[in-house]
């Protein structure tokens, strides 16, 4: 009783770990980081085929990476590509209908801008130089 178990495997999985594509195989199997999100996100693609378009802009799944974080499949509103808030960023619609990703949330907040810019400027034709004016 309480003696120490001797392992003859654990020092044989010592050097195991020492071997790179042992590891990597590994860590495909945790949709925790990201190449693993990676695959979800393209099993997602793949099982929803052409449906992509009708869910576009909704989230899929919601998973708890932690306490205080939780990460969101989701397709984006913008590019249709299936997304995770972690790696793509999100920006989440209260209404689950236009979720975007980051670099679309980007995009449609400086389009968004640009059009609220140009709707309080006076309305002005684009200034051209009078050609030959001399
Ligand atoms: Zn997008």
């Amino acid at each position: 009783m309480g003696r120490a178990r001797k392992s003859k495997t654990s020092k044989r999985d010592k050097y195991a770990s020492f071997d790179m594509a042992d590891e990597a195989e590994e860590d495909a199997d945790l949709p925790k980081d990201e190449a693993g999100r990676r695959k979800i996100k393209r099993q997602y693609a793949e099982l929803l085929g052409i449906r992509i378009e009708k869910l576009r802009g909704r989230i899929l799944n919601r998973e708890r990476i932690n306490k205080t974080i939780e990460g969101i499949y989701f397709i984006c509103g913008g590019c249709m590509k299936v997304c995770h808030s972690l790696d793509d960023g999100l920006e989440e619609d209260p209404n689950n209908v236009n979720n975007l990703c980051g670099a679309c949330a980007k995009q449609k907040a400086q389009a968004a801008a640009a059009a609220a810019r140009e709707a309080s400027a006076p309305a002005r034709a684009p200034s051209r130089k009078r050609a030959a004016a001399s």
